[in-house]
This record gives C-alpha cells, structure tokens and sequence, in this order.
C-alpha cells in the first residue's frame, strides 16, 4: 500500500486560511479500529500528519445520531481511549497529533447551527450513506439528527480551518457537503473558510468478513487492529469468500471476492497473492490454503501495530492527558472560528448597536417602569 499515490481532489478556490495547512478526520467513538479504517483512512493520516497541523476528532456528537442510550454515552470513554491508541499504533505521532472531543467543545454546536441555514432538505435527502446508516441502525425512519449528519461534519471541518480531510467512501459525499457550505458561506458573507480537500482512502470500502460491501464496527463484521493472532485466523477462517465455488476444484472468482480483496490490501508478498489468484481462477487451490495465508499475512501485519500499542499502553496517563491538551487547544481554535463567523455574518453588529443604544437610552428598572405606566 505504501507504494500507491493519493488522490486528492483539488480545490478550485481555496479561501482564506490558517498559514499552515490544517487536516481534521476522526471516527466516532462506537469501538475499536479496524482493517477497513486503515485502508479507508488512518494510512493517509499517518503519511499526512506531519505535513499538516493536524485534528483528530473523537466523533461523540455524531455518535448520538444512531446510538444515544445511556450505555452507549457511557461506553465514550473507554472507546475513546481505545481508539486514540489504535492511532498511536498504526503510526501517528502524539508529538503532531491534536486529538478532541467533539463534545467538549461546545462551540461545535453553534458553529453546525449556524451553518444549517446553507444547506437544503432535499439536498441532504438525497445522500445514500445517510440511508444506509438509518437502515444499518434499524431506524425506520431517518432520525432528524442523521440527516444533519454530514452539516455536523462540515461543522468540525470548518471549525479548524481545515484543508484536507482523509475518509473513506462511505463519508465522501459528506465532505463534498462541506465544501459546498465553505464556498456558500465565504460568498454569502465574507471569505472565512478554505474549501477542504477531499483525500481517498487506498481501499475506498474495504468489505466486511461476511461479505457485505462495509466492514463496519457496528456490524458485528470487522477485524480489529487489537485483535489477537488466533482471533484473526479464526475470524479469517470463518469469511464470506465465493458462494459459487463448491469445492476446491471448482474455478473460482477472483474479483469482489473479499479474501482477495483482504489480500490485495494487507498482504506484503504480492508473488504469493498472484499465485493464489491464478490457482484460485483455475480451480487448483483450496479456500483454506487461500484464507491461512491470509491470516498470516494480516498477522504479519498487525504484529508491530501491536507492539506499539503495548508501548503507549503502558503509559497511563497518555491518551487522556493527549485528549485534555489536544481538547483545549481545539477549544481555542474554534472559539476564534466561531467569532469570525459571527463578525463575517453581521451577527455582532446588531448586538453591538444595543448595547450602544442601551447606554444612550438608559432603561428604568421594573419598578421605575411601574411608575411611569401609573402616570400615563
Ligand atoms: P460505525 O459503524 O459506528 O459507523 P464505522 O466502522 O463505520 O463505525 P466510522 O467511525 O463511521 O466507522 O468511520 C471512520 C472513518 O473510517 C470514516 O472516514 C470512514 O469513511 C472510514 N471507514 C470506516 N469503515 C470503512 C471501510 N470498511 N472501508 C473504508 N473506509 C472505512
Ligand atoms: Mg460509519
């Protein structure tokens, strides 16, 4: 993977913006890491986030628009802890990592609100993710919060100036909402924000054990960046693979299999990959032989991911002093952000001549009021 090229989709006017160069992506805080946020998003973050000043948002607004029970609110915490350093194993450095709460900086939510008046219903209800979400959350109908979604998200992109933001597909229409919101509000106002660059991910939906297009943490389909050796063979072992092929000397389907997919993505000997791919199509080689070496290959993998992750582990205090540090600092950002919006929409302004006015005109208090009706 390391050899492929990023796609970054340019942005034609990119607007006033901090000096350096800011990236915001991040996930929501519903369980650990898997293999489908690595190739969808965390391996960009890794080569980008030293060229950047980079955010890392752990998404728990977001995660109230299809899980908000109590148990799911309480779960922040540790899911939070846990994923800061599923990202500190796959490589990011806390040296260059600014990571949030989104919850904690309350500005967040002014911001989204602001910004909900430059958006339509229709525009928002004709993404198919959103649907999709509603569907895999079991909601029969689209939650009024999941259909801000992606108003939300720009809310966090726009907040910290940002330029660029790595997500996988399922969250690319998304961003594309926030760049439409960028522009509308620089022309409708003043010129506040860049227009964030979307950056693909190298597998854009990478698919789940059973087969469904998205390996995903809420549905119960994914390989974790945590997960044991004899975990991953035996989740391996079990996946969804061509339903076509009966046997081992039946010739099988190569394409929009997900073991070759897996393979493609994670296994550093391509010779081996090409091997199995041929004797898979000509019908000389077993599911089992294919899916072992798989289960090697992810290990191969994930062997010094885990071994990092042990090494912060150890360190206690880390991930929440990162997540406190990395919180107020954003706080302070977004403060800034939300008071040049406020100055660029007028909002301010109107205040402002009150206050003056107030100071002309003095009020009478309420009992003073009360006097003067009597008199009239
Ligand atoms: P949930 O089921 O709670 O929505 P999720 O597994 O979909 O969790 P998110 O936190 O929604 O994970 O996604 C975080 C980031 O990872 C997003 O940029 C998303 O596009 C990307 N991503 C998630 N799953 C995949 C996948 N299977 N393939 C590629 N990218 C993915
Ligand atoms: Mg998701």
């Amino acid at each position: 993977m390391s050899g492929q090229t990023l796609t970054i989709t340019p942005t034609a006017n990119p607007g006033p913006g901090p000096v350096a160069p800011r990236m915001l992506t991040g996930d929501r805080p519903t369980g650990r890491l898997h293999l489908g946020h690595y190739v969808g998003s965390l391996a960009n973050r890794v080569r980008l986030h030293k060229r950047y000043e980079s955010f890392f948002i752990v998404a728990d607004l977001h995660m109230l628009t299809t899980k908000n029970s109590g148990q799911d609110i309480a779960a922040v915490r540790r899911n939070a802890t846990e994923m800061v350093l599923d990202s500190l194993a796959v490589g990011l450095d806390p040296a260059h990592s600014v990571f949030f709460l989104q919850s904690a900086v309350p500005e967040v939510a002014e911001i989204n609100l602001l910004l909900s008046s430059l958006v339509t219903v229709p525009r928002l209800e004709r993404i198919p993710s959103l649907k999709e979400m509603a569907r895999d959350a079991g909601k029969k109908e689209m939650p009024f919060a999941l259909l801000g979604y992606p108003v939300l998200q720009a809310a966090d992109i726009l907040a910290v100036k940002a330029t660029a933001v790595p997500v996988g597909r399922d969250n690319a229409a998304h961003v594309e909402v926030a760049r439409e919101i960028a522009r509308r509000f620089n022309r409708r106002y003043r010129p506040v924000f860049p227009v964030p660059a979307l950056i693909h991910g190298d597998v854009p939906s990478l698919p789940g054990t059973d087969g469904q297009a998205k390996m995903s943490k809420s549905l119960g389909n994914a390989i974790y960046l945590a997960d044991q050796p004899e975990e991953v063979r035996r989740k391996v072992m079990r996946m969804y693979t061509d339903p076509a092929r009966t046997g081992p000397g039946v010739p099988g389907t190569v394409e929009g299999n997900p073991v070759f997919a897996y393979h493609a993505a994670f296994n550093d000997r391509p010779a081996e990959v090409a091997g199995l791919a041929e004797r898979y199509r000509a019908g000389k080689v077993g599911d089992a032989e294919v899916k072992e070496k798989l289960a090697a290959a992810i290990n191969r993998f994930l062997a010094p991911v885990q071994e990092r992750r042990a090494a912060f582990a150890a360190d206690e205090g880390l991930v929440p002093e990162l997540i406190v540090t990395g919180t107020e600092r954003t706080r302070r950002e977004v403060q800034r952000t939300v008071a040049d919006m406020r100055d660029a929409m007028g909002l301010t302004a109107a205040f402002t001549e009150f206050r003056r006015h107030a100071r002309l005109v003095p009020v009478p208090n309420v009992g003073d009021q009360c006097d003067v009706d009597q008199h009239r």
